[in-house]
């Protein structure tokens, strides 16, 4: 299947699982970094390829990830943030979990995938909690979607291929990325799960950390009649 050339152009993890890339959000392997998946959001920048995104963005989300929570018109979750249509349907296509409805999720805890779908959204922003989520490095805020334009249900990563095709036609802007690929990093600490990091990544998070501090003091919006703890980005 032929793969768009922001997707082709990223690292791909080791062996076995070496035909996958390495996100833009991942600490090392695969396990979804906090600080990586802020600087990315703020900047509008696509959780996979890490390359400028426009509205509407996308993200996947399956029965079997009980951070997700898309009880209404806003949907949140923890992990990789908002997506291009074409790596939302890239990742559902090939990563070995979103395959089929029965796939398990082997490295974590075993629950199935069961049903699944694909979302697009005009706007993406923070959703705060009051109490920090646990796995996710002592942070207390999910991305969060609202607006909903597109919903692509699947059952099997085939029915996909029509829309994968129509979705890579999008033109997306390498030289926009940003990655930050650190093979050794480990996850430490309650709030940083790197070190060290790339320099970059920690000037971008020094000013980043005071946004998100600011916003989870102002942040409030009406969705329907309830005001919630949000901040659009
Ligand atoms: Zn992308």
């Amino acid at each position: 299947m032929q793969e768009p050339s922001w997707i082709a152009s990223l690292p791909r993890l080791p062996k076995p699982h070496n035909r996958l890339p390495v996100t833009a959000t991942a600490l090392s392997k695969t396990v979804a970094d906090p600080i990586r998946a802020i600087c990315l959001a703020f900047r509008n920048r696509c959780a996979c390829c890490g390359c400028a995104m426009r509205d509407p963005v996308y993200r996947v989300w399956v029965d079997g990830v009980a951070r997700n929570s898309y009880p209404g018109d806003v949907w949140t979750s923890t992990g990789i943030g908002p997506l291009h249509k074409s790596c939302a349907i890239y990742s559902a296509i090939h990563c070995p979990y979103m395959k089929y409805p029965t796939s398990v999720r082997r490295l974590q805890d075993g629950s199935p995938r069961g049903h699944a779908i694909i979302t697009g959204h005009r706007r993406h922003g923070l959703y705060f909690h009051s109490e920090p989520i646990s796995g996710w490095a002592g942070h207390a805020w999910s991305h969060c979607y609202v607006d909903a334009v597109e919903s692509i249900h699947f059952e099997t990563w085939r029915d996909l291929i029509p829309a994968y095709e129509d979705a890579i036609t999008e033109k997306v802007d390498v030289s926009t990325r940003l990655f930050w690929h650190t093979p050794n990093a480990r996850p430490t600490g309650k709030t940083r799960f790197t070190a060290p990091e790339s320099p970059e990544l920690d000037k971008l998070w020094r000013h980043d950390s005071y946004r998100l501090n600011h916003l989870r003091g102002t942040a409030s919006i009406w969705v329907g009649d309830r005001l919630q703890r949000i901040a659009l980005l």
